[in-house]
C-alpha cells in the first residue's frame, strides 16, 4: 500500500486525497490552516459555483505555455469530464442543479455543503488529516520523500503538492506552495494576480459615477490587437472598471501590462444598439427636444451619473442646448457611447483577485499523471491553482482543482510499483 502526503486542504488536495485513497493508497493531507477549504467557501458569493456544463478547455483556460497546457487540459479532462464531476459529487451525496443553464452550484445554495461532504468523503476513506500543520520543506531520499513541518517530519512514497496560489493570502494560500516547489528543483513562470478589477487612468467625472452599474461589452486591446472581450454588468468604481465581465478580460490585461504592454478598454456601453442607430435616435430627438440639455437627452440612453464623463470625453458642456448641436456632435456621441476608451493601468492585486495566472511551468509536468518529470523530483505530483493554468469566471477554475486532484491523486496511488505490497 502506497503512503501518500497531500500538502494543502483546499479543492485540489481534498480532490487528490479522495482519489487516492479510493484506489487503495494509506493518504495523510496537512493543512497549514485551522480547517479545510477556507477559500472554498468563499467561492461562489459563499455559493460554491463548481462547474459549468458549457464547457471548452480550450476557450475557457490560459496559461503562458498554451501547448503544454492543452496536452495536460486535455488529458486531465478525459480522466476526470464535468459529468465524471457531477456524478464524483452525487456519489458523496450532494445534489447539484444548473442556473442560467449552465453554471452548477449545490441546491442547498451554500458551499458550505460542498466542504461538508468532501470532509466527510475523506473520514469515511480513513484519509488522515492534520490542520495547523504548515509543511516548510520537502526533502527526496532512497525510499521516497520525507516532508516535514513545523513539529514533525512524515515519510512517504509520494507527495502531491495542492498549495494554491498567492491569491486571497488570508484563506492560506500565501504563495509558500511556489517555494516548496521551487525547493524541488522545479521552475515557475511569473504568478500575476487575474479574476480581478482593473484599475485605470480614469477621465474627469468618473469617480463620480462610482457604483454604477450597467450592460457593457468590454474589450481589451494590447498594442491596437484585441486581446479580450466579454459583455455583461460592469462596474464603475473611483479608480476604474470591476464586475464578472471586467474579471473575465483582466486575466489577459494582466499578462499585457506585465508584458509592458500599452493596454486600452473600450466600453460599448450600449451593446444592443449600432453606433448609426445611436446617432439617428439622437438626431431625431434633439429636433424634438431642442431646449433640453444634452446631458438630460442622455438620460434615457446611459444611467445618469456617467453622463458628465461621457460628454467631457467629446468635448460638450453638460449644459449645452440639444437644439445647438450638430449632427456630427449626435454622430460623436453616439461612436464614444459604443466605444469609451479608458487606458488600463493594472489589474487589483493578490489580496482582491480570484485566482493567479502562472504558477509551475507545465513542461515539468506528465500530462497523464501531473507527475513532475524531473529525475530529482520523481514521485512529485502537482494539482489546482499551484500550476501554470487558470479559467474564466464561471465554475472553470474549481473544475481545474477538482480534475487534476483526481488525476494526480489516482496516479500517485496507482503508478509504479509499490513499495509495501499488502501481506
Ligand atoms: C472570492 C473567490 C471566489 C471564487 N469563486 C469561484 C467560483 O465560484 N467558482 C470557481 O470555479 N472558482 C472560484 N474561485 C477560485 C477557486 O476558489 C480556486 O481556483 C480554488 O480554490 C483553487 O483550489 P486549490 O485547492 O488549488 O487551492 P486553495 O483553495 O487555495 O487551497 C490551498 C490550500 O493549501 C493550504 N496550504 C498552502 N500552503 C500550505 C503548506 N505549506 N502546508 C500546508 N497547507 C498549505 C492553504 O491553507 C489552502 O487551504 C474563487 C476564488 C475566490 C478568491
Amino acid at each position: 500500500m502506497k503512503q501518500i502526503v497531500v500538502v494543502g486542504g483546499g479543492p485540489a488536495g481534498m480532490t487528490a486525497a479522495i482519489s487516492a485513497a479510493r484506489a487503495g493508497a494509506r493518504v495523510t493531507l496537512l493543512e497549514s490552516g485551522q480547517k479545510a477549504g477556507s477559500k472554498l467557501l468563499l467561492t461562489g458569493n459563499g455559493r460554491c459555483n463548481l462547474t459549468n456544463l458549457d464547457f471548452d478547455p480550450r476557450r475557457d483556460y490560459a496559461s503562458s505555455d498554451p501547448e503544454n497546457a492543452g496536452r495536460i487540459l486535455s488529458s486531465v479532462f478525459r480522466q476526470m469530464s464535468v459529468d465524471d464531476t457531477l456524478s464524483f459529487f452525487s456519489s458523496m451525496g450532494l445534489m447539484t442543479a444548473a442556473e442560467h443553464g449552465t453554471y452548477v452550484y449545490p441546491v442547498t445554495g451554500q458551499s458550505l455543503s460542498v466542504l461538508n461532504v468532501l470532509v466527510r468523503e475523506m473520514e469515511r476513506l480513513r484519509v488522515r488529516v492534520k490542520f495547523r500543520e504548515k509543511v516548510t520543506g520537502l526533502e527526496k531520499s532512497e525510499e521516497g520523500w520525507l516532508v516535514r513541518t513545523g513539529s514533525w517530519s512524515y515519510p512517504c512514497d509520494r507527495v502531491i503538492l495542492a498549495c494554491g496560489s498567492k491569491c486571497m493570502p488570508a484563506t492560506g494560500s500565501d504563495g509558500n506552495g511556489y517555494q516548496l516547489a521551487a525547493s524541488c528543483g522545479l521552475r515557475l513562470t511569473p504568478v500575476l494576480p487575474s479574476l480581478s478589477a482593473i484599475a485605470c487612468r480614469v477621465p474627469p467625472f468618473w469617480a463620480s459615477a462610482s457604483g454604477v452599474r450597467v450592460r457593457a461589452c468590454v474589450t481589451a486591446l494590447a498594442g491596437g490587437r484585441e486581446i479580450a472581450s466579454d459583455t455583461g454588468q460592469l462596474q464603475i468604481t473611483g479608480q476604474g472598471v470591476s464586475g464578472i465581465v471586467v474579471f473575465q478580460v483582466s486575466r489577459m490585461v494582466t499578462r499585457a501590462l506585465a508584458e509592458k504592454k500599452n493596454v486600452l478598454l473600450s466600453l460599448n456601453l450600449l451593446p444592443d444598439m449600432e453606433t448609426d442607430q445611436i446617432a439617428a435616435q439622437l438626431q431625431r430627438l434633439k429636433r424634438t427636444f431642442e431646449s433640453l440639455s444634452a446631458a438630460k437627452l442622455l438620460e434615457g440612453f446611459l444611467p445618469q451619473k456617467l453622463i458628465p464623463a461621457l460628454l467631457n470625453a467629446v468635448s460638450i458642456k453638460t449644459g449645452t442646448a440639444c437644439g445647438a448641436l450638430s449632427d456630427r456632435q449626435a454622430e460623436q456621441i453616439a461612436a464614444q457611447i459604443r466605444g469609451f476608451s479608458l487606458e488600463a493601468v493594472s489589474v487589483r492585486g493578490f489580496d482582491n483577485c480570484q485566482v493567479c495566472a502562472g504558477g509551475v511551468a507545465l513542461k515539468q509536468l506528465e500530462p497523464e499523471s501531473l507527475a513532475c518529470t524531473l529525475p530529482d523530483s520523481k514521485g512529485l505530483y502537482i494539482a489546482g491553482e499551484m500550476a501554470d493554468i487558470d479559467g474564466l469566471c464561471g465554475g472553470y477554475n474549481l473544475q481545474w482543482a477538482w480534475s487534476s486532484g483526481y488525476v494526480a491523486g489516482m496516479h500517485a496511488a496507482l503508478d509504479g510499483p509499490d513499495p509495501r505490497p499488502e501481506a
